[in-house]
Formats: C-alpha cells, sequence, structure tokens
C-alpha cells in the first residue's frame, strides 16, 4: 500500500523569449507556441578549439535565423519534420 501526500513544486515557466541578435522578444502565452518563432542554439566547444571548455547559449529569431544562413556558403539541408 502507498500513500501520498501533497506538496507544492516550484517551477521555472517560460515567460518571454528575446533574440540576442535584433532584441525581438515574445511575451509567451499558456499555450507556449510563441517560442516556435525562435530556435535555442547551445554550443559546446571542444579541446581543439580556441574556446575549449566554454558553452555558447543563444536564442534566435526566425529573421536573424535565416539572415545568418543566408550567409552560409553551402545552403543547409532542408527537410520535413
Ligand atoms: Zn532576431
Amino acid at each position: 500500500m502507498k500513500e501520498y501526500e501533497e506538496i507544492q513544486v516550484t517551477k521555472k515557466v517560460l515567460k518571454s523569449i528575446t533574440c540576442n541578435k535584433c532584441g525581438k522578444s515574445k511575451e509567451i502565452t499558456d499555450f507556449g507556441f510563441e517560442q516556435d518563432e525562435f530556435h535555442s542554439l547551445n554550443l559546446s566547444f571542444g579541446y581543439e578549439s580556441v574556446f575549449d571548455e566554454e558553452r555558447w547559449k543563444f536564442d534566435l529569431c526566425e529573421s536573424c535565423l535565416v539572415d545568418f544562413v543566408k550567409t552560409f556558403k553551402y545552403s543547409p539541408t532542408i527537410t520535413n519534420i
């Protein structure tokens, strides 16, 4: 037999998201679809990198992401999810 006790848990809820490049910001509603307009990048640098042991985390809005990708010599591979 198991007995349960109700407890209060504190958790972090995303309130807003801001593009690190242009500063565009969106408040996040209960549905959270607004965050689909942004993309989080999490980069870890390894031993041979000049940024060894650093981790970079940032968010880009889709407009800034597209502008960044347009600077590529070769287009990224695009597939449907
Ligand atoms: Zn942006």
